[in-house]
């Protein structure tokens, strides 16, 4: 059901068309070049970088990313778990460094996503 979604290619860094080829360079994010994307499509050459300047946008959507993990986390450990509002702030602040990779990727996947169309699934 998840794979050849738009979702799929989000998540498990897949072209958002073919949903074949790898999008970075590197799957994982916490690796020391996390930030090579391909120019092209491996699998079916779409462009990764319609136009210069293309993924500035998708700053505002790693914020969104970071905003919800903010807020589910303070919902679980502060309102749910009873911990001390200064304790979840100094976990927080070092787990949102840590993550900043993982969400700098995602955000250029969705980013990407929303702009291509996914290739019509075929069916056997
Ligand atoms: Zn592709």
């Amino acid at each position: 059901m998840l794979a050849n979604s738009r979702l799929y290619s989000v998540l498990f860094n897949k072209c958002p068309r073919c949903h074949q080829g790898d999008f970075f360079v590197k799957n994982s994010a916490f690796s020391r070049h996390f930030d090579r994307m391909h120019e092209h499509c491996p699998h079916c050459d779409e462009n990764f970088m319609p136009e210069p300047g293309f993924y500035w946008a998708s700053m505002f959507v790693s914020y969104a990313f970071y905003t919800i993990y903010t807020l589910i986390t303070f919902g679980i450990v502060v309102v749910w778990l009873g911990v001390d509002l200064d304790y979840y702030l100094m976990g927080l602040i070092p787990t949102l460094v840590l993550l900043t990779p993982f969400f700098f990727r995602m955000a250029r996947r969705t980013w990407l996503t929303i702009f291509i169309k996914p290739l019509p699934q075929q069916r056997i």
